[in-house]
Parts: structure tokens; C-alpha cells; sequence
């Protein structure tokens, strides 16, 4: 159960905004509403920035009441929009943005993002000294400094239900099936969504697995009268990984399908735990800037949501437990 800390005595602070920035993820809503609603009960106006540092520039920034963010804790994507944006990698445009937002009375900005985002928000903090608090926002669970992020528990509970649909046509089929699944360097929804799929094998980025023992494995199970296998893939860098190796095990005599799930694992309606997780962060991110903490981030950590620097965020890796994708072997056996 996630823990959540008294959040911290406020100061009065005029007011905030809020963007959302990079991949967007399910969730999201439910993290801006929460920013919205917390900062008016503590009598803090909120703007809405549309389309993250882009919209910023242009000037894209709404005020946000109460009723701006009704019925969207459910609703997938972000009502704010998202973007990447090219120009904020220069100071002088960091420096603008923060110039734009000082213009119109705010004194803080939330950035609901991933590490890159977070990256701009670090830098125009520290060039200019506008204070800026992220919420971590990817579906990729791969920011360090925090166990959970807004996104991931949606994203793997939409692959297993994938999962559990394709096993259907891979044992009426006799078919080994490569699922690939969204992870481009990070093998985080790879491996719970194999283990929560009961997957026979489980490819990451962090740990190579040669065809010779992935074909162990299938001609295990057939020896036990297994007559289909899923293994499930983390994208990786290179595009097509799942066919490569779908190829491979055709040439070993094996007929394999490939499902690769892509954007289906972006959107969708956000978990229970997701739209928790988001109104946990939202509320306390803006506690904070009114306490006056920021350049950092609102993490999650032996359950319990916590501030934690920027500096030791941004660039950090999270590793990912060998225990659980050992476990992940153990139990496909
Ligand atoms: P994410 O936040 O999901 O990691 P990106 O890496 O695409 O997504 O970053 C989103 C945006 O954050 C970029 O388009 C850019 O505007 C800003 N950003 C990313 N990296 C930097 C950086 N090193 N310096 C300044 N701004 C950055």
C-alpha cells in the first residue's frame, strides 16, 4: 500500500503551472488534476500549459479552475498535450521560458515528464532560479531515483491481458509467439509482464539470452508436452529485434509468430494504482513548491512518496532485480 507522508506546511504562493512533456502516459490526467485541485484548496491559482516547453514559448498557458479537470482521472493520454521540443536545449531559450512564466505572476512550474524532461526543468532552475518540482510520467519505469512511475502499472497490465489473448491462438495453434513489448533500453514491463503472463522466456536490454538456450527452453517444455510458448521481448534499440529472432527459430525449425504491441501499451484507461499513484504525486509536488523545496523530483520509494534531487536523478540509471528475472525463469520452467 503506498505510503503517503503528511505533506509539508505551506506558504502562500500566487501562483503555478503545469505541463506535461516527452511520451505521454495513462495517468497523466489524474496527476493534473491532482496538481489543479490541491493548489486552489490551498488558495493557489494553476495554469495549464498546452504542448510541454513548445507551448510554453508560445505562450500557450491557461488558467486552470476546479471544473477544468473534471471527469479526466480516467481518461488516458493528457488533456494538456505533450511535446518535444527542440529549442529548449539552449539556455537562452530556457531563460525565455522562464522570463514568460515570471510575466504572468507564476512562481513555480510542475513538469509531469520523463528524465529529459526533467533535464530542462533542472537547467532552467538552475540558470535562472524559477523553482520547478518534476513528477515522474513514462510508462518505461526507468527513472532513476524512484521505484514506481506514473504509466508503468497500466502499460503492463494492457501487455498481459495481450498475453493472456494470444496464448489463446498459440496453443490452438502449436505456435511460439515473441510479444514485443514497449522498452527501449529498460527491461522493466518486459519482465512483469512476462512473469505476470506466465511467459517461457523473457528478453531485456539488460540481460542477453543466446537462440541456443532460448531453444533449450521451448524443447524443455516439449518434452513435457508443452506444444506453444510465448517469449516475451523489450523492444530495444534496434528496430525489429522481434523478427530477427522470430526468423532465427524458423530456421531452427520452429513456426513462430511475432505480435509486436507498440502504442497499445501507451494509452488506455489508467490503473487503480496508476490514478493513486498520479493524485499521491500531484498533491504532494505541489505541497512542496509551496514549502519552498524544489529542483526535484516527487519519487516513490520503499512505497513512500518523497522528494529527491533532481541532481540525483537526472542521467542515473535504475537497475533492474536479477532475483526477479531469475524468478521469472524459475517459474517458466
Ligand atoms: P522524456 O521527458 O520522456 O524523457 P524527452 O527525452 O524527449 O522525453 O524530453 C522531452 C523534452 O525535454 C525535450 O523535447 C526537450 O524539450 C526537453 N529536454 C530533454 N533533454 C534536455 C536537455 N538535455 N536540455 C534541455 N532540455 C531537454
Amino acid at each position: 500500500m503506498l505510503q503517503i507522508p503528511h505533506l509539508p506546511e505551506t506558504r502562500k504562493l500566487k501562483a503555478l503551472a503545469v505541463l506535461t512533456s516527452g511520451g505521454d502516459a495513462p495517468g497523466m490526467n489524474a496527476a493534473i488534476r491532482a496538481v489543479v485541485r490541491y493548489a486552489i484548496a490551498k488558495d493557489c491559482a494553476v495554469y495549464g500549459v498546452t504542448k510541454g516547453y513548445s507551448g510554453l514559448l508560445e505562450g500557450q498557458i491557461q488558467p486552470m479552475e476546479a471544473s477544468s479537470v473534471a471527469n479526466i482521472i480516467q481518461r488516458g493520454g493528457t488533456i494538456l498535450k505533450t511535446d518535444r521540443c527542440e529549442a529548449f536545449f539552449r539556455k537562452a531559450v530556457r531563460r525565455e521560458a522562464a522570463h514568460i512564466l515570471q510575466r504572468k505572476g507564476i512562481e513555480g512550474l510542475v513538469v509531469i515528464g520523463g528524465d529529459g524532461s526533467f533535464t530542462g526543468a533542472h537547467l532552467m532552475e538552475n540558470e535562472t532560479g524559477f523553482p520547478t518540482i518534476g513528477i515522474p510520467g513514462t510508462i518505461d519505469n526507468d527513472i532513476a531515483g524512484t521505484e514506481d512511475t506514473i504509466g508503468f502499472d497500466t502499460a503492463v497490465n494492457t501487455a498481459v491481458d495481450a498475453i493472456d489473448r494470444i496464448r489463446d491462438t498459440a496453443s490452438s495453434h502449436d505456435r511460439i509467439f515473441v510479444v514485443e513489448v514497449m522498452g527501449r533500453s529498460s527491461g522493466y514491463i518486459a519482465l512483469q509482464t512476462g512473469i505476470g503472463g506466465g511467459a517461457e522466456t523473457v528478453l531485456v536490454p539488460e540481460r542477453k539470452i543466446p537462440v541456443s538456450k532460448i531453444c533449450d527452453t521451448i524443447e524443455r517444455g516439449i518434452r513435457r508436452g508443452k506444444t506453444s510458448s510465448i517469449i516475451v521481448l523489450a523492444e530495444g534499440r534496434t528496430p525489429g529485434n522481434a523478427q530477427v529472432l522470430a526468423q532465427k527459430l524458423e530456421d531452427r525449425g520452429y513456426a513462430t509468430k511475432v505480435c509486436i504491441l507498440g502504442h497499445t501499451q501507451r494509452g488506455g484507461t489508467p490503473t487503480a494504482h496508476d490514478r493513486m499513484l498520479a493524485s499521491a504525486m500531484g498533491a504532494s509536488a505541489v505541497a512542496h513548491l509551496m514549502a519552498g523545496h524544489s529542483n526535484s523530483m516527487i519519487g516513490c520509494r520503499d512505497n513512500r512518496i518523497q522528494l529527491v534531487p533532481f541532481k540525483d536523478v537526472i542521467g542515473g540509471k535504475k537497475t533492474l532485480s536479477t532475483a526477479l528475472l531469475d524468478l521469472g525463469a524459475v517459474l517458466a520452467t
